[in-house]
């Protein structure tokens, strides 16, 4: 009877303190939406959440740049980012109150303090790593409340001062000729602070503010400048201080390879993975249909591959183990799998398949060995790993064909879906800065044109290819949608002709 006495006590306090961090936001942990990240995340930590958190931060990050690199608008790359933000790192206002705010706040934090290990180590990761964070607190903060930013504001030293009302009447005149400059609405009653003028260099630049004594004098509305300069100068110190302090982890051999990874995929412009979840179920295409999609869904890389064991009728290794997991993540299963490479080595005798190829081939249907289903191979790791030499055809074309004959190769691959030569110069210049699976997303929205798909618009909501599964899979959708539509509008037509 105690016991349950107790139970229940502690059941009602735990229930009030509960709601007393409801109500009063200052005793949570993470009191606001928005962090400076001034503090690591304390507490343990699995290494499944560790790699977890980092690699959903890292698909929005890798959105962001791709963003940059496309020249999107910002109203694009916001909602971009709020679109993918909503599938892989929700992070709500405190009006959500019935939502699980701390643990949206620490995977938030987590993530972000991962990544800083894995992008601390040189000087362009940490450059790309703080502008495309900045861009990520930005859209977040413009996307806030009112109210919620300005408790956010109100919780940090700014380090800027209070204009008194006397000041603002002295200088009245002036404050409206630099409110009047950057096209803002004169109003009496605008508040504003004093910061050194070296902090806002892009109002000075675009005039927006009054200076006077090295100070500028800085509206409220255009605080937020002030803000996102602070988050950027504060991350790229801490980023440089990281980097001194790294050496320490390379002995952690459960860590290392987790950034390595990281940043690799990082510096190959995209995000990990693809989830294959929304891949084939292992029994939707036959060996015969192969050819036909080759031609409709495949992106340059698998295309690529199939050409040339179509016209040596045979792949070296890394070639069949690109190919081959690619397959059976589309829905190959592995009797059609079998007799898709048996008759695609029509030069190779059946003993000699038998001995040599068969095994591999149910190996990596996870049926020898040590029985696992592998998965097919990202964009990430095809374009920096087992780096194709001489007489392999495995890789991305667009990273490991010369100019040439990857501008020959895309005009034969694509010219039937509606690529042209005029559109080389454009995918040629996202080449040339590395941006390989930008050019990749570029083609897929060219040759998905006459499916509607707009360009900007990627593999869906803005989003660029990261795994070639992803291009097929999308492609085919979209051919099925095209398909829906014309049945159905050939279904409307009989029933307007029955009419
Ligand atoms: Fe294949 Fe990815 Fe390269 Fe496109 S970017 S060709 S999908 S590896």
């Amino acid at each position: 009877m105690q016991n349950k006495e107790d139970r229940q006590k502690l059941l009602a306090q735990q229930t009030l303190s509960k709601i007393n961090e409801v109500e009063n936001h200052g005793t949570r942990r993470y009191p606001h939406r928005l962090n400076f990240y001034d503090k690591p995340p304390l507490g343990d930590i699995t290494i499944e959440d560790f790699e977890t958190c980092a690699l959903d931060r890292l698909r929005i990050l890798a959105e962001i740049e791709s963003s940059f690199v496309r020249n999107r608008s910002w109203d694009e790359l916001k909602n971009i980012t709020i679109t993918q933000s909503d599938k892989f790192l929700q992070l709500n206002s405190n009006s959500a109150w019935t939502l699980d705010l701390e643990s949206q706040r620490r995977k938030d934090h987590v993530g972000h303090f991962v990544l800083r290990l894995a992008f601390c180590r040189s000087e362009d990761l940490r450059r790309r790593f703080v502008k495309a964070e900045t861009a990520l607190f930005r859209v977040r903060f413009d996307s806030d409340d009112g109210e919620e930013n300005l408790e956010f504001l109100k919780s940090r030293d700014f380090g800027w001062e209070e204009v008194t009302a006397d000041e603002v009447e002295e200088h009245f005149k002036e404050l409206q000729t630099a409110a009047a400059s950057a096209n803002r609405e004169p109003n009496p009653k605008e508040r504003y602070c004093k910061v050194r003028w070296t902090r806002v260099p892009d109002l000075i630049e675009k005039r927006r503010v009054f200076l006077k004594g090295g100070m500028a004098y800085v509206p409220s509305r255009e605080q937020s400048s002030i803000v996102f300069q602070e988050f950027q100068n504060s991350l790229m110190k801490s980023l440089e201080m990281t980097a001194k302090a790294l050496p320490f982890l390379d002995e952690d051999t459960r860590i290392v390879p987790i950034l390595n990874n990281l940043s690799q995929g990082f510096l190959a412009g995209v995000s990990s993975e693809w989830s294959t979840a929304t891949a084939g179920s292992g029994n939707e295409i036959t060996a015969d249909m192969i050819d036909d999609m080759a031609r409709k869904h495949f992106p340059a890389c698998m295309r690529n591959l199939h050409e040339c064991l179509r016209r040596d009728k045979h792949l070296k290794h890394f070639g069949r183990l690109q190919y081959g997991l690619f397959l059976k993540v589309l829905g190959l299963s592995i009797d059609e799998a079998i007799s898709f490479w048996r008759r695609s080595f029509s030069n190779i005798q059946d003993d000699k398949f038998n001995k040599e190829y068969r095994y591999n081939i149910r190996h990596s249907f996870g049926l020898e060995g040590k029985r696992a289903n592998y998965p097919a191979k990202s964009c990430q790791q095809i374009l920096t790993s087992d780096q194709p030499g001489t007489g392999d055809s495995h890789g991305c074309p667009y990273r490991h064909f010369s100019p040439d004959n990857l501008q020959t190769a895309l005009l034969s691959m694509y010219s039937s879906q509606g690529l042209t030569s005029a559109d080389l110069p454009e995918i040629m210049h996202t080449v040339k800065a590395g941006h390989y699976h930008v050019a990749c997303t570029r083609v897929f929205e060219i040759t998905h044109a006459r499916q509607g798909v707009a360009k900007g618009e990627g593999v869906g909501s803005g989003e660029s290819v990261t795994h070639p599964n992803q291009y097929a899979a999308r492609s085919r959708e979209l051919e099925r949608e095209r398909d829906g539509d014309n049945g159905k509008k050939e279904d409307d037509g009989d029933v307007v002709m029955m009419g």
